[in-house]
């Protein structure tokens, strides 16, 4: 299809375009309606933080050079993946793609904060200790590659139509980058926003230093996963403002907000019985 090779041959561009284009409004919006006050520094967290996605990116290209893209015209080629072996029409198979990526992307969050060797991953994610535009983005380079694994596998199973992986790409950093912002939104837009996507208020709960709020709220673009799994959670017990961000164990900014100690961080400490069958704060398990 014309239409699939001109977006294959542009997915780079497409991408960091959405990107770019993305990062700056929110980042404006931050600016001119923040939620809360930043407790860290803006320059030190934004520039380590972007250098996580620079180092993050050019690993990605390094090792996956076709990425998920790749990964979907081969398993097209192969004729591997459900969608392959059924006949659907072409937009109802990009829907019904990128509806069950995201699934998945929600089962993989789940199973991050429940294994503690990947939780040592995931958890660079949940150490900063502001929350904005910047966290969106940034995760371990080991927890990247690991994701990029499993969205080959499920794309093998899958089999979606090469436009359905490009948007999904793309949505999914978009949300993810507007479910992050520090941004304030009136409560009654939240709340009908709330049933199509995932906003601020309901991704913030998740990023709480409570465990059962950081063990709530796991879906990234579509808030429904949350709904009918059982792991929803509205509001954070002391409020958008007054909430604290980050994890219990982590406080200390030159390693929370700094690229060498977000790098180390899956290598500190002990293994511990994190998280899903934790019911108090082990303060031994801070190295
Ligand atoms: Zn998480
Ligand atoms: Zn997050």
């Amino acid at each position: 299809m014309a239409l699939e090779a001109w977006i294959q041959s542009h997915e780079v561009m497409l991408r960091l375009g959405c990107f770019f284009g993305i990062f700056f409004l929110v980042a404006l919006w931050e600016l001119v309606a923040p939620r809360r006050q930043l407790s860290q520094s803006r320059l030190t967290r934004w520039g380590n933080n972007i250098a996580l996605v620079v180092l993050n990116s050019v690993l990605l290209r390094l090792v996956f050079p076709a990425a998920a893209v790749g990964m979907a015209v081969f398993a097209q080629a192969q004729g591997w993946g459900l969608l392959n072996y059924y006949e659907l029409s072409y937009w109802l198979a990009v829907m019904l793609s990128v509806v069950a990526l995201d699934f998945f992307i929600y089962l993989q969050h789940v199973m991050v904060h429940a294994v503690p060797v990947l939780w040592r991953l995931h958890r660079v994610h949940h150490a900063d200790l502001d929350y904005d535009v910047t966290t969106g983005a940034r995760f371990h380079p080991i927890e990247i590659l690991v994701s990029m694994l499993i969205k080959f596998a499920v794309i093998a199973v899958i089999g979606p139509p090469v436009l359905a992986v490009v948007l999904f790409e793309i949505i999914l950093n978009a949300t993810s980058m507007f479910n992050h912002g520090n941004v304030r939104l009136p409560a009654g837009m939240d709340r009908v926003l709330r049933l199509l996507v995932v906003t601020p208020d309901m991704h913030r709960v998740h990023h709480s230093v409570e465990d059962d709020e950081t063990n709530s709220n796991f879906g990234f673009n579509l808030p429904w996963w949350d709904r009918l799994f059982g792991t929803y959670r509205a509001q954070p017990r002391a409020g958008h403002e007054h909430m604290t961000i980050g994890i219990h164990t982590f406080r200390d900014p030159r390693r929370c907000c700094w690229l060498d100690g977000m790098l180390a961080m899956p290598f500190v400490g002990r293994v511990t019985d994190y998280a899903i069958n934790r019911r108090q704060w082990n303060t031994h398990d801070e190295s």
